[in-house]
């Protein structure tokens, strides 16, 4: 089996020191590849730093999340800009609206968010989605940004909400640990959601699957994601392995 994590954050102060280690256990997990969500100035330059150790197994995105965006928003994007020029962005991530911690910057998040989705379209690069509490607001911007290519990382909306996403562009979910949870109304969305829609991913340190739920998670525990898959939908860890790791290879041209 070889798999690909999709988002995870290798350079959080979580792995300090542990990164070489992290990486055997994924490989022998059999994840050969993971995707390095970007954040803001304050983590870039050591995210960067890391996938250059790296650049076999890590493959950076560029992008500022919208739970780092206030009033100063342009300037974190002139930052962000500083690495425009690298190779190796597979993404413009992870980026989107987040009003779970109130709605303060809601009018920045989505100029931040449309300036973003310009940038991806001019660059030929699919998005990396974080979305909380804000589906409405999200799909609205979407509608004026058809034909995007991207994955919702961490997919928590409605099967209703991923057909409404389809008609508007070319969308990928992220299943994550989330989906191993007890009352998951994920489950429900990944069982009706075609397997060549799916992306698998961790969001490590955060979202530990069931057996460590509460602990630190890691891209080494994605099998228990393909396993949770695969029985959802009645079919084999094989296949979910394959076609996942296809979709994420064509999403982001690795
Ligand atoms: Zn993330």
């Amino acid at each position: 089996m070889i798999l690909i994590d999709t988002h995870c954050h290798l350079s959080d102060e979580a792995f300090k020191g542990e990164e070489e280690a992290y990486i055997s256990r994924a490989a022998e997990a059999g994840v050969k590849m993971m995707l390095q969500p970007d954040v803001d100035s304050r983590e870039r330059d050591a995210m960067f730093a890391l996938v250059d150790r790296h650049p076999d197994t890590l493959r950076p995105m560029l992008g500022l999340y919208p739970g780092s965006v206030d009033t100063g928003w342009e300037k974190e994007i002139e930052l962000m800009l500083k690495y425009s020029s690298r190779k190796d962005i597979v993404a413009i991530g992870e980026i989107g609206l987040d009003y779970h911690e109130g709605r303060e910057f809601e009018k920045e998040q989505k100029e931040a968010l449309e300036w973003q989705f310009e940038y991806a379209a001019t660059r030929g690069l699919p998005v990396n989605i974080h979305l909380r509490d804000a589906m409405g607001d999200f799909l609205e911007i979407v509608r004026r940004h058809k034909g995007l290519r991207g994955n919702m990382h961490a997919y928590s909306g409605s099967y209703e909400s991923f057909l409404e996403l389809q008609r508007l562009g070319d969308w990928y979910i992220g299943v994550g640990g989330v989906v191993t949870f007890k009352n998951a109304s994920l489950a429900e969305v990944v069982r009706k959601v075609p397997l060549d829609r799916i992306v698998l991913e961790t969001d490590a340190p955060y979202l530990t699957p069931v057996p460590f739920r509460g602990k630190r998670n890691e891209s080494s525990y994605i099998p228990l994601i393909v396993s949770k898959i695969a029985s959802l939908k009645g079919i084999s860890p094989e296949e979910v392995a394959s076609v996942t790791t296809s979709n994420a290879k064509q999403l982001f041209s690795i």
